[in-house]
């Protein structure tokens, strides 16, 4: 079918430039709308891990049992702030089901058929923007502070096991042998190859925006307020100045903002902001080679272009409360301990909205309702691994291509 119109890309985080970009590459004229800078939102400050192993469903009765430590405890992985925890007993109701064990496989095979794939899928999106180069050669190294944490992970082991990837049990002193930084009383570690990280995930939105505007796509700078549709489908993009863009394609890619604009659509998507922090100490004092996960504490640490990045944590608190920089403190106390030669000056602080599902596998769904609307987002913990993965598949489904993934467990309506 001929298009009279550009396909518009609302929302130029690392998903809607993923997906951009992967349509200018098959001769589509693509507009990419963002009211900021592409790649301030989540994307700007995340933890820049290809973590090809963090697939496993978080939902399940051993999470479940921990969370009422959790939500009493500030120093706990995970927070929320009482009054918003009563608005998200909804999105919590969700969660819980989708913790059923029938569930649980079938939310982690679908994310396996992403992650099994999308280290492959990245480096081929870094080749054709020339970015090869922001991709580590080194890995990552999961961190344990007991046996018993060590065994308490087995789970994700397992999962590894089941999916076909590979990993390294370290003991003792072979741990500091690989990162000579760490902390002695770190008796546990694994060694996850397929993991790397991008030395700076903001550039990498730069990058993939001066290759969509290399390749005819254009980039306008807007509110996006509404969705325009008539009996045959989207019309147009409404911006807040009054614009209106004229599309008969369209694709809502803005993070957890998405919410809304669904909502008015009428096709809910139950997508929830977990807030995340991050510390960029620029002059660390030390340097390290590999990624650093501690499953335990819910944090990371990973060597950046600019210094070396602390952060993670999870703080259901909304999209308008001021960020707790405790939250970003803790976790540098914690990755002290890691790292003893740690020294934490000429740091900034960030915090950002991983946009979630209750079932933490994404959207990617064309519309129930509306011919020409697609949604990409509910990303979670793994919007930047999933990225390349999620251009491709976006644009087969809008060029009307067989897809090479089964994206029935991601589509739009299945709360
Ligand atoms: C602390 C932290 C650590 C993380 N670590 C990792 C990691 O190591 N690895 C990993 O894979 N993932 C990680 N993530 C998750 C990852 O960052 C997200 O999944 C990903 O960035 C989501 O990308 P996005 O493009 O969907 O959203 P965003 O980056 O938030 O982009 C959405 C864009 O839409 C725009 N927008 C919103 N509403 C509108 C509107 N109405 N009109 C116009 N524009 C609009 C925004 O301005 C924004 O630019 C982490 C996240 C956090 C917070």
């Amino acid at each position: 079918m001929e298009h009279r119109h550009p396909v518009i890309v609302a929302g130029a985080g690392i998903i809607g430039a993923s997906i951009a970009h992967e349509l200018t590459l098959r001769g589509e004229k693509v507009i990419l709308v963002d009211r900021q800078e592409p790649g301030r939102g989540a994307s700007f400050g995340n933890m820049a891990s290809i973590a090809i192993n963090g697939f496993d469903a978080v939902s399940r009765p051993s999470t479940w049992k921990k969370l009422p430590g959790w939500l009493i405890d500030p120093n706990a992985p995970v927070t929320a702030d009482p009054l918003y925890a009563m608005r998200m007993v909804p999105w919590f109701l969700k969660f819980l089901g989708a913790g059923r064990p029938s569930r649980i496989r079938a939310i982690e095979d679908a994310g396996a058929s992403l992650a099994t794939r999308a280290l492959d899928d990245l480096i081929a999106m870094l080749d054709r923007i020339g970015a090869r180069d922001m991709l580590s050669e080194a890995s990552c190294l999961s961190l344990y502070a007991s046996e018993k944490a060590f065994d308490d992970d087995r789970g994700n082991r397992a999962l590894m096991d089941r999916h076909g990837l590979k990993y390294e049990v370290l003991a003792g002193d072979a741990i500091r042998e690989r990162e000579p930084q760490l902390n002695p009383a770190i008796p546990k570690a694994t060694v996850l190859p397929q993991n790397h990280f991008i030395s700076d995930p903001f550039l990498l939105v730069k990058r993939l925006i001066e290759a969509i505007l290399k390749n005819g796509g254009a980039l306008i700078a807007g509110d996006v307020t509404r969705v325009e549709r008539d009996n045959r489908g989207v019309t147009a993009l409404i911006l807040r100045d009054g614009r209106r863009l004229e599309t008969d394609r369209l694709v809502l890619a803005t993070g957890v903002h998405t919410r809304a604009l669904a909502e008015a659509l009428r096709e809910p998507i139950p997508l929830e902001t977990e807030r995340g922090y991050h510390t960029q100490i620029m002059s660390p004092g030390t340097d390290l080679t590999y990624s650093l996960i501690w499953p335990e504490r819910a944090f990371m640490v990973t060597p950046t272009a600019g210094g070396i990045r602390v952060g993670g944590s999870v703080e259901m608190a909304g999209l308008t409360k001021s960020p707790n920089w405790k939250r970003a403190r803790i976790l540098v106390e914690h990755a002290k301990f890691a790292i003893p030669s740690l020294k934490v000056e000429n740091y900034t602080e960030w915090m950002g909205h991983r946009p979630a599902m209750p079932d933490t596998i994404p959207v990617m769904s064309a519309s129930a309702k509306t011919k020409g609307l697609y949604y990409a987002t509910g990303h979670g913990h793994l919007g930047l691994t999933y990225s390349a993965t999620v251009g491709l598949l976006m644009a087969d489904m809008i060029t009307g291509r067989t897809l090479p993934v089964d994206v029935l467990p991601f589509r739009v309506d299945r709360f």
